[in-house]
C-alpha cells in the first residue's frame, strides 16, 4: 500500500494511522503529505484513523482502587435458611462481575422463585445486586434493595469494565467439578441479556477495537524498561502460585467474540513491530448504571439504606426470600473465608471522545470510555494484587502506566 495514502488517512482525523509497517523506525507525519490515488489494500484491511491519547500524568483526574471479590471455589450461589428467611447467595465474582452479572442473577432468581414469593429482598446495590433485583422484577416479584451504598459508591464502579467473564473467577483446583458448565451457562445468559443495552443513547454497553501491541513476538516476556521504576512483585506464597492456577473457561464461548487478527505491514497503525486487533465489549459505568437504576425504579423497585452486621438480622426483614449480593464484604459479614481480596487500581485520564479504541502495550491497558480514559498496570498477570486488601491509592503506579503510553506516543514524533 502507498505510504502517502496512509498518511492521508492519518491527517484526515489528526490521528496516528498511516505509520503502519514502519514499526522499527516510526517517523513524524508531515502536515503537508499529499493525497494520492486509492491503493489495492481492501478497505477492511486498511489502517484505521485513530486519535492519540493525550498521555500525560497531569491529565490523571481520578485514581480508583478496588478489591475484586475473588472466591477460590467460584461464585457462591448456594441457598441457606436463616430463621424464617430463605437466603440465596450471589457473590464472589472476582474480576468478572460486570460480565457475568445477568447470568448469575438468572440462576439466583430461579432459586429464589422456587418459593413463588410476591416480595424479594436483595442485599447490595453493586452490579450483582442491581441485576439480581431487575431479574427478580422481570420474574414478577416486588423488590426492595437493602444496601449500605448505592451503585456509584460501590466497589463495582471502581473496576475496569470490559467483557472479561473468566478473569479471576476461581482457582482451577478448588472449583467444583461442574463449574465449567455453570460458568458457561452464566456467560451465555449474560451475553444474551447485554444485547438490549447496545445501541442505546449514551452507549451504556458498547463495542470497541482493542489493539495488542508489542516490540517482540507475542508470548515473550516483556523486558523491564530501564527508564521506569519496577513495580513490586506480589508477596503471596501458596496456591495460586501463578496465573495459570486460576480457572480458565473462555474457550467454551469462543463462538461469541471475534478472534484476534494479526496486523502486519500497512494495516498496523502503531509504531511497533507486532500488533493484533480484536473487538471487545465494554461497559460505560455512568450510563449503564443510570439506565439499570432507572429501570429498577420504573418497575416499582424500592431502595432502603441499611447496614447489616450479622446474618441473623435478615430474619427481621418483611421479605422471606433474600438474594444476598454483598461482594467482597461477604468475607467479614458472612465469615466466608474462601473470599480472597485481589487489589486492582485504575487511573483515569480526562475523556477524549475522539479516542475510540483500547490497547495493551508493555503490560499497560488503556480503554477509552465516555467518562474517562482508563489505564491499568497488568504486570504479574492474575497474581497482581492477590491477597492484598489495601484500598489506598498508589499514584506512582498510575503515573507509570501513563508514561508507558507517553513513550509509545513519542515514537510518532521522532523524525
Ligand atoms: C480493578 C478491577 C477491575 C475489574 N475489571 C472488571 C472487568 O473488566 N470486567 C468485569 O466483568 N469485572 C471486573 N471487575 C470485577 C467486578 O468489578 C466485580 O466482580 C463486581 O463489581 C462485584 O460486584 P458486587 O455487586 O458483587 O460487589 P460490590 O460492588 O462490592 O457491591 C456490594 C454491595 O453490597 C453492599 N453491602 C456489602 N455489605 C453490606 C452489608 N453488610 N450491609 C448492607 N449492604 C452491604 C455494598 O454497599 C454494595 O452495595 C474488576 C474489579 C476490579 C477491582
Amino acid at each position: 500500500m502507498d505510504r502517502r495514502h496512509l498518511l492521508k488517512n492519518s491527517l484526515a482525523l489528526g490521528g496516528l494511522a498511516g505509520l503502519g509497517g514502519c514499526a522499527a523506525t516510526p517517523r513524524a507525519t508531515p502536515p503537508s503529505a499529499p493525497v494520492t490515488a486509492a491503493s489495492n489494500v481492501p478497505i477492511a484491511d486498511q489502517a484505521p484513523s485513530l486519535a492519540l491519547v493525550r498521555a500525560h500524568a497531569d491529565r490523571l483526574f481520578d485514581i480508583k482502587v478496588c478489591i475484586r471479590p475473588f472466591r477460590t471455589k467460584g461464585p457462591n450461589l448456594s441457598v441457606e435458611q436463616i430463621g424464617d428467611a430463605m437466603v440465596v447467595h450471589n457473590y464472589g465474582h472476582g474480576g468478572s462481575g460486570w460480565s457475568l452479572s445477568w447470568g448469575s442473577a438468572d440462576m439466583a432468581v430461579q432459586k429464589a422463585m422456587s418459593r413463588s414469593p410476591k416480595q424479594i429482598a436483595v442485599i447490595g446495590c453493586g452490579i450483582i445486586g442491581l441485576t439480581s433485583a431487575i431479574t427478580a422484577q422481570r420474574a414478577g416479584a416486588q423488590v426492595t434493595i437493602y444496601t449500605r451504598e448505592l451503585l456509584p459508591r460501590t466497589r463495582s464502579v471502581r473496576a475496569n469494565g470490559s467483557w472479561t467473564p473468566d478473569s479471576r473467577i476461581c482457582l482451577a483446583a478448588e472449583a467444583p467439578a461442574n463449574f465449567g458448565d455453570t460458568w458457561e451457562q452464566m456467560a451465555r445468559m449474560s451475553w444474551k441479556n447485554l444485547r438490549p443495552y447496545l445501541g442505546r443513547a449514551g452507549n451504556p454497553v458498547s463495542f470497541t477495537d482493542h489493539y495488542r501491541l508489542s516490540d517482540m513476538p507475542f508470548g515473550q516476556p516483556v523486558p523491564p524498561d530501564p527508564n521506569l521504576p519496577p513495580l513490586p512483585p506480589p508477596t503471596w506464597t501458596g496456591l495460586p502460585a501463578q496465573s495459570s492456577d486460576f480457572g480458565r473457561y473462555e474457550e467454551r464461548i469462543h463462538d461469541l467474540t471475534p478472534k484476534p487478527e494479526a496486523l502486519t505491514g500497512d494495516n498496523n497503525p502503531f509504531p511497533v513491530k507486532y500488533a493484533s486487533r480484536t473487538t471487545q465489549l465494554f461497559f460505560n459505568f455512568t450510563e449503564y448504571g443510570h439506565l439499570l437504576t432507572s429501570e429498577f425504579f420504573a418497575a416499582g423497585g424500592k431502595i432502603e439504606m441499611r447496614d447489616f452486621h450479622s446474618p441473623s438480622e435478615l430474619s427481621s426483614l418483611k421479605e422471606k426470600v433474600v438474594i444476598n449480593c454483598p461482594g467482597f464484604a461477604a468475607r467479614d459479614w458472612w465469615k466466608d473465608k474462601s473470599m480472597m481480596p485481589v487489589r486492582g487500581q485504575t487511573g483515569w485520564l480526562i475523556p477524549q471522545p475522539e479516542v475510540n479504541y483500547a490497547m495493551t502495550y508493555r503490560n499497560v491497558q488503556m480503554l477509552s470510555k465516555s467518562d474517562g480514559i482508563m489505564v491499568i498496570a497488568l504486570e504479574y498477570g492474575d497474581m497482581k494484587g492477590y491477597n492484598n486488601s489495601d484500598e489506598s491509592v498508589n499514584r506512582a503506579e498510575s503515573e507509570r502506566a501513563v508514561r508507558v503510553i507517553e513513550e509509545l506516543n513519542s515514537r510518532f514524533n521522532r523524525a
